[in-house]
């Protein structure tokens, strides 16, 4: 489904991303983890192009895309392919909670607002939100807003999933809530990348784990190997800490 050969990125000089190799198969569910600035969310940024990669090139869905030079188009079709949950959720202020769904499915869709109404109302339902359809995001929690945040992107039906630690800004008690919606996700093959630092999410639900240090890939396998039987001593020592 991806792949992505040598990706790089500096900011002011200093390498974030320093060559990444990374395939994902169609269905699979890559879990990232990594120690803070370790380049994680600049990594899923660039397959997103929210960043400019300095370097590299990136093939979703037999596409190639030139992701140094991305055009216009290009960077329309690649974010039609994939879709990002933020850490912060991301909403707009000024819409609804159905809005915020509606919003993406006529600007990246093109659907008309009639039917991206009645879709919006369907993932509502599916996220556990129909009952706040015109609420603003400022009056809902933390959880509720990620699973808007979590509907919006399902509402695109991307081949890939991007999430970048969705659960980390909410209250303990709220993210088993979001966990629960992204393993159902994962049960219907939905292709995605997360990173988190759960790590017995990680252990039940991914088919791979990635540990980054310093923008390379220190670590890729089974969850079963890289979490129990870890190769690399920054890795054991990151486990050490999160565990
Ligand atoms: P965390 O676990 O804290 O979220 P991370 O692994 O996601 O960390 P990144 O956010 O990718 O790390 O950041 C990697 C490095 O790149 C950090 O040193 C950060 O300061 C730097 N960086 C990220 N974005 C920018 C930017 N737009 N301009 C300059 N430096 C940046
Ligand atoms: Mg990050």
């Amino acid at each position: 489904l991806l792949e992505v050969s040598h990706l790089q990125k500096s900011f002011a000089d200093k390498a974030i991303l320093a060559g990444i190799d990374l395939q994902v198969e169609q269905g699979e569910i890559v879990v990232i983890l990594g120690p803070s600035g370790s380049g994680k969310s600049t990594f899923l940024r660039c397959l997103n192009l929210l960043e400019t990669p300095d370097a590299g090139v990136i093939t979703l869905d037999n596409a190639v895309f030139n992701a140094t030079k991305p055009t216009k188009p290009a960077t329309l079709a690649l974010r039609r392919k994939t879709a990002f949950v933020f850490q912060n959720y991301a909403l707009f202020r000024n819409k609804t909670a159905l809005e915020n769904i509606t919003e993406a499915l006529v600007v990246v869709k093109g659907l008309s607002k009639e039917v991206a109404q009645e879709k919006g109302l369907a993932i509502l339902k599916q996220v556990g939100m129909e009952d706040f359809q015109n609420a603003w995001p400022s009056s809902l929690s933390g959880g509720q807003q990620q699973r808007i945040g979590i509907g919006r992107a399902m509402a695109l039906e991307p081949e890939l999933l991007l999430f970048d630690e969705p659960t980390s800004a909410l209250d303990p008690e709220r993210v088993g809530e979001i966990l629960h919606l992204m393993k159902r996700l994962a049960a219907e093959n939905q292709s995605m990348i997360i990173v988190t630092h759960e790590i017995p999410f990680a252990r039940e639900v991914a088919d791979r784990v990635i540990f980054i240090d310093e923008g390379r890939i220190i670590e890729s396998g089974p969850p079963s190997r890289v979490l129990d039987n870890p190769k690399d001593p920054r890795t054991r020592q990151f486990l050490n800490q999160v565990l």
